[in-house]
């Protein structure tokens, strides 16, 4: 898991639950626009680690990297 606003390991999360190293736990990382549909994006743990997903997947499969 990596953390959402570098691409360090994550072992912890901040307040809007995003997983984070150890020196962003009091930062959160700014949601980016879905490239599909242009609604918010979240963070989401995939097979290969920490991305933005699309907050209305499964209806949209808007995704980018972090
Ligand atoms: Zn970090
Ligand atoms: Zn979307």
């Amino acid at each position: 898991m990596n953390c959402a606003i570098c691409s360090k390991t994550a072992t912890a999360y901040n307040k809007l639950k995003q997983p984070v190293c150890s020196a962003h736990t009091k930062q959160t990382a700014k949601s980016p626009l879905c490239p599909d549909c242009g609604l918010a994006m979240s963070v989401r743990q995939g097979k290969w680690g920490a991305f933005w997903g699309c907050i209305a997947f499964p209806s949209c499969n808007g995704i980018r990297k972090i």
